[in-house]
């Protein structure tokens, strides 16, 4: 469809079979902002092979790329992913099938009606509490944090503070953007990869399940 495009990211990076492993780790998917941004048009909608969708009576817009890339991250890397968006159980029910994902993730539901109002108080924003909570029982628990709003700096600060750099990676992408290739890159750097007998595995189960129209170019 259209003349440049962005380049696949590579599946496999030697350089990290030799890294010490880090541990597991769960990645907490935001939508608005990152699944979902702002509405593209013209060149750069062909360009990114953007898609639009409806779901909870909105339409969305999204790259399939970034679909498919964070489906196959649960398959490559030791990382399971997990829904912490105001969408809560629509997550599953609603945008997963209308996005395409071939996998179903666990939920973290909004607890009240608060929305993201109080994003830029870490003391008050539900997502905030969660993670804190959720770090704070086990010392070993590793995260990525994927949120736009995560680029409220109060609540950056207090994360950067309280975590190291080596349990806690924060991804705040533009609401203009959503999530980017080269904000997965930097994700795969906290991962470790799998080991070549679980990839195999997992590559057996992705080539029983029907791909999405998308992944053909
Ligand atoms: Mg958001």
């Amino acid at each position: 469809m259209s003349g440049t495009t962005e380049r696949e990211e590579p599946e496999t990076a030697g350089s990290q079979e030799s890294r010490p492993s880090h541990g597991h780790a769960t990645l907490f998917l935001d939508v608005d902002g990152v699944l979902n941004s702002y509405p593209v048009r013209g060149l750069r909608y062909y360009r990114e092979r953007r898609r639009k969708a409806r779901a909870w009576l909105f339409e969305l817009h999204y790259r399939p790329r970034i679909v498919r890339l964070l489906d196959r991250l649960v398959e490559t890397h030791d990382v399971d992913i997990v829904w912490l968006s105001t969408w809560s159980h629509r997550c599953t029910e609603e945008l997963e099938p209308a996005l395409g994902f071939r996998h179903t993730f666990d939920v973290i539901p909004m607890p009240d009606d608060t929305y993201n109002r109080f994003a830029a108080d870490p003391d008050r924003w539900w997502k905030a509490l969660h993670m804190r909570d959720w770090l704070d029982e086990d010392s070993d628990r590793r995260a990525v944090w994927i949120d736009d709003d995560l680029a409220a700096p109060a609540t950056h600060a207090r994360f950067e503070r309280d975590y190291p750099a080596d349990r806690l990676l924060m991804v705040a992408p533009r609401f203009r953007d959503g999530l980017t290739t080269g904000q997965l890159r930097d994700i795969r750097a906290f991962l470790d990869r799998r080991s070549r007998r679980d990839r195999r595995t997992a590559k057996r189960a992705r080539l029983l399940t029907p791909a999405a129209p998308e992944d053909t170019p």
